[in-house]
């Protein structure tokens, strides 16, 4: 094994072993992460731009899930996709050392719950690990300008710790990407790490060749299922004020 594939491998084996690093949020969730590449670098393919396409699939319980479909056509090879005239739609991907996860519905027993002083509750899911992080540009490139902005103001995208959120349902579903005060450093051993992760697009290409190579469809990440949350706080000043009080 060599070059591009050898290099997956490591970063794939470096990831606990898991072959999707991949985040997704769900809603209500806020993520706090340290950014690895610094934004400067044009050569630094740990932060990158795509195509991307939301294919449909009906499941057996009657929901609808979108699952995001790398498209080839963003590393210049033809899309089977594109030649059937599936909209396209463009994000932009990078990985993060993600810190934890405030989650506002708690799936699972061990994460801890937390309250603020104002009663909001939310559950707290300790994650220390890299995970590949795409989000869509959004309506006006909104959501890229937002990392823009911490990039303009901070000469850099990994100076500190950001808090990337997922804020409502469905149609009306938004991002956010703040700075946060928070000060958790990386250690050497994880930036040393960091320097083995592959390309946004390497990722990708690989990921989708291995599944090839187990015969599945198109869907190159996990389903981005549409879910049916309640009694989710969508309010960012109480979650303000819980990040402050907590951390
Ligand atoms: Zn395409």
């Amino acid at each position: 094994m060599s070059g591009i594939q050898s290099i997956y491998k490591r970063a794939v084996d470096s990831l606990s072993g898991k072959m999707s690093a991949e985040l997704f949020l769900k809603e209500g969730d806020h993520v706090l992460v340290t950014i690895i590449p610094s934004g400067s670098d044009d050569n630094d393919n740990r932060l990158d731009e795509f195509a991307s396409h939301s294919i449909r699939s009906n499941q057996e319980d009657g929901s609808t899930q979108f699952n995001t479909v790398f498209c080839l056509r963003s590393v210049g090879q033809g899309c089977a996709l594109c030649d059937v005239n599936e909209k396209i739609s463009r994000r932009f991907g990078f990985w993060a050392y993600v810190h934890f996860i405030l989650h506002a519905v708690q799936r699972r027993e061990e994460w801890v719950p937390i309250s603020s002083a104002g009663g909001m509750r939310m559950y707290k899911e300790m994650v220390d690990a890299f995970k590949l992080i795409a989000l869509g540009c959004g309506r006006d490139n909104a959501l890229l300008n937002q990392l823009y902005m911490i990039y303009s103001e901070n000469g850099s995208l990994n100076k500190g710790v950001i808090r990337i959120s997922r804020i409502g349902q469905k149609l009306s579903t938004t991002y956010n990407i703040n700075m946060t005060t928070q000060d958790l450093p990386l250690s050497n051993e994880i930036l040393k790490k960091a320097k083995e992760l592959p390309g946004v697009h390497e990722y990708y290409l690989n990921k989708l060749n291995t599944q090839k190579q187990r015969a599945n469809p198109v869907a190159l990440t996990s389903p981005d299922a549409i879910e049916q949350n309640n009694e989710v706080n969508d309010n960012m000043d109480d979650v303000e004020k819980l990040m402050k009080e907590l951390f």
